[in-house]
């Protein structure tokens, strides 16, 4: 056995062979642990071969304090540039990934401990000016142990500088993606690395702002297990996934496409389902449909969204210490359109109806929908809610994080976008919970779906003082399908297969996605502000007799 073809893994310690552990990109096939890759390597594994053009940053000042420690701070540099080739921290390079072009940013840990000094800020600008340039999406891939302490306040300086230039990618509407790679700490961690639109993370890697050794120093207590790593952050909403590093490109591909327009003519083919006559439709006791919208064997979100056949890329947490799991949201595509879903999140079974909160969000679900909301404006891509929700979770702890203020924050957002807006409630409509997702151009109603100020259950034990009244509550309260669409509270009714969406649902998905692919087919002809303005006038005039007037 020749040593020199097995190496030691550090995490658990087997002996893997080299040429097996290379294949596999630096992962441990025993314990999965992602070893650290070079600049150089990292960009061989994610471009294409022979598309990368090197970006070079400006000159920086080096050593502006002439700094000396141990060391002279030259001396440290120079030996750094020695042991890497690379004149800094961070490689920036123009190609493609799958085809799609990109700019990137890669931080090398061994430069240094990827430390962000002048020349390391400098290139990550230079970067995002490349983009800039070339409206292109940027993928920043960073490993750092923080600011660079030998450049002092220069160091400090180009967290905001770095920062500002991604704010300048957010004002163009070019895409910014972070892979977060072991270690992501300080100021870089506090500047570019987490002002991305989309922050993917590898398996295991950590990021914080303070480093665990300073915690526990201050707060004198162990930090539990797996604190700052991906899956903790992923749990605490920072993070939009953890991606292994063999599924990269899948995850990269979809978001780098986003910028492709649509073939001409895009959804000419489909035929709208959409019924827009209340005498269309059968009339039935609300008590009945009340029923069917609770089927627990009604298509949910996920559900819909996996019929349609697109890529789907799940985007995560509201960036503030929470990721609900009631509300789900990501990037699609209908035939090529991409669009952003958001919706309510229910399941088909006790043990998913538990994990999901019953659909009931938390104050954390629509954070995260206004921020899935502002990204897609800034990608000028158009809205899709899909509504199932009894209600907004009723919670001690909603009510601590503000729910009120999250639900308020949704209806001003949403009828706020410049990209078109299609809602469906496709199956329980209940109360502000549902309809801080359904401020909509077109709100659309299943046939077996409602939409309600509060449950029937709910009115009846207030009003009637008694639970047994709720199917006369639901007959007054018009939340069945047939009698919204009269009095003008939906546009149209999505027709569901024969007994109800649960008996065919993917039959019903396809359905949805027909009445979906109509309606953005002629919103997304129109300009955003006239789309904005439109549904503010709409919402001015609601229930006045100058309604009609208005539209
Ligand atoms: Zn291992």
């Amino acid at each position: 056995m020749d040593l020199t073809d097995w190496l030691s893994c550090a995490g658990c310690g087997m002996l893997v062979y080299r040429k097996r552990f290379d294949r596999m990109g630096g992962v441990c096939p025993d314990c999965g642990r992602h070893a650290p890759l070079t600049a150089e390597q990292r960009l061989g594994r994610l471009l294409d071969p022979r598309s990368g053009t090197t970006v070079e940053p400006a000159p920086s000042v080096h050593d502006p304090l002439r700094f000396e420690d141990l060391l002279p701070y030259a001396d440290r540099l120079d030996t750094a540039r020695s042991r890497t080739g690379m004149d800094c921290a961070v490689r920036v390079v123009r190609g493609t990934v799958r085809g799609r072009g990109v700019v990137v940013a890669v931080m090398d840990f061994r430069f240094l401990g990827g430390s962000m000094g002048t020349a390391e800020g400098e290139a990550v600008v230079a970067a995002a000016e490349e983009a800039l340039k070339h409206r292109l999406p940027l993928l920043i891939v960073t490993a750092s142990g923080g600011a660079r302490m030998q450049e002092g306040a220069f160091s400090l300086l180009q967290m905001a500088r770095t920062s500002n230039a991604m704010a300048a990618l957010d004002e163009a509407g070019l895409l910014t993606i972070t892979l977060v790679t072991d270690p992501t700490y300080g100021g870089v961690a506090a500047s570019y690395a987490t002002l991305s639109d989309v922050i993917i993370a590898e398996p295991g890697a950590r990021m914080g702002f303070a480093g665990p050794r300073v915690i526990e120093q201050t707060i004198r207590q162990r930090l539990p297990e797996g604190f700052q790593t991906a899956e903790f952050l992923l749990e605490h909403g920072l993070l939009d996934g953890v991606v292994p590093r063999a599924e990269l490109p899948q995850v990269l591909q979809p978001l780098l496409a986003l910028g492709t327009p649509a073939e001409p003519g895009w959804g000419a083919a489909v035929e709208d389902p959409v019924i827009r006559y209340p005498d269309l439709l059968p009339e039935r006791p609300a008590a009945q449909v009340v029923k069917l919208a609770r089927d627990l064997g009604r298509p949910t979100t996920l559900d819909h969204v996996a019929a349609w056949g697109g890529e789907f890329v799940e985007l995560r947490g509201d960036r503030a210490g929470a990721d609900c799991p009631a509300v789900v949201g990501g990037l699609t595509d209908l035939d090529g359109l991409p669009v952003m879903v958001i919706g309510h999140q229910k399941g088909h079974t006790t043990q998913e109806l538990v994990r999901r909160d019953f659909g009931m969000p938390s104050p954390a679900g629509y954070r995260k929908a206004v921020r899935l909301m502002r990204l897609a404006a800034k990608l000028r891509v158009p809205v899709v809610t899909l509504i199932d929700t009894p209600g907004a979770h009723p919670g001690l702890e909603a009510e601590r994080h503000g729910q009120a203020h999250a639900i308020a924050d949704c209806l001003r957002v949403m009828g706020s976008l410049d990209v078109p807006v299609v809602s469906v409630v496709t199956g329980e409509g209940g109360s502000g919970g549902a309809l801080a997702l359904a401020v909509a151009d077109r709100l659309l109603v299943s046939e077996n779906a409602t939409f309600s100020v509060i449950s029937p259950e709910g009115c009846a034990a207030i009003l009637w003082r008694s639970g047994e009244a709720a199917a006369t509550a639901a007959d007054a309260l018009g939340v069945d399908a047939p009698t919204l669409l009269a009095n003008g509270i939906v546009d149209g009714v999505v027709p569901e297969p024969a007994g109800g969406a649960h008996v065919a649902p993917e039959q019903a998905s396809e359905v949805v996605r027909d009445a979906v692919v109509c309606a953005l087919r002629e919103l997304r002809e129109q300009d955003g502000a006239a789309l904005r303005e439109a549904r503010r006038r709409r919402l001015r005039w609601f229930g006045t007799y100058r309604e009609k007037v208005a539209l």
